[in-house]
């Protein structure tokens, strides 16, 4: 049995976690098109550069698009006994912006409009000048660790899912109809998990270090 004297030189800025099971790497740079996984559970940690920030940028827009659909096309039309009425999201935000539901309108749409449209917009603001080659422009690592910062309270997913539990109780009561918003706020699910899925952390920041 031998013991190491001497613990091994780590630069601590070179060493990693696994954003999923925290097993410990040593970051390296690597060569084009190349990406490293987790020894462990296989979670992407390096990402090709400028390849992934396109993608990054692309469902950011994307996003952006379809947040405009999802907030102003009709989310939901609701008809019983020959009464008929649709409503957007923007729609029901505005019938509660007086009185006492007012925080709670714009809690809703500040969580579920306002901060992924920031998130959206930071990452497009951190990665189109390192994507184009260019060094980062100013304030990009306050924007990047806004955007990450505020990803618990951007709850557009945690919305769909509630909507879907709402309407199946209302479903007993009246006829209920999924209007163009809906599907988009679905399709924006998708689009944030992709987006999410060519994020990485490391790969970012160490651009954005390299002026
Ligand atoms: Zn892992």
């Amino acid at each position: 049995m031998s013991f190491q004297t001497s613990p091994p030189k780590l630069d601590p800025a070179q060493l990693m976690a696994c954003p999923q099971c925290d097993a410990l790497h040593q970051a390296e740079h690597l060569p084009d098109g190349q990406r490293a996984r987790c020894v462990r559970c296989g979670t992407i940690l390096i990402s090709p550069r400028e390849r992934s920030f396109l993608h990054v940028i692309a469902f950011s827009f994307t996003g952006m698009i379809l947040m405009i659909g999802a907030i102003f096309f009709p989310f939901l039309e609701i008809s019983t006994r020959g009464l008929h009425h649709e409503s957007s999201i923007f729609g029901v935000a505005m019938a509660f912006s007086e009185g006492w539901l007012a925080p709670l309108a714009f809690a809703v749409l500040s969580m579920i409009v306002a901060l992924p449209v920031f998130r959206f917009a930071a990452l497009i603001y951190t990665l189109w000048p390192l994507a184009n080659g260019k060094p980062a422009w100013p304030h990009a690592a306050t924007m990047f660790r806004l955007a990450e910062e505020s990803q618990p309270w951007a709850m557009a997913e945690i919305f769909i899912i509630g909507t879907a539990v709402a309407l199946v109780k209302l479903a007993g009561l009246a006829k209920v109809s999924l209007g163009p918003a809906f599907w988009a706020f679905c399709v924006l699910i998708i689009v944030i998990a992709l987006k999410d899925s060519f994020v990485s952390k490391w790969t970012i920041w160490d651009a954005i270090e390299r002026k």
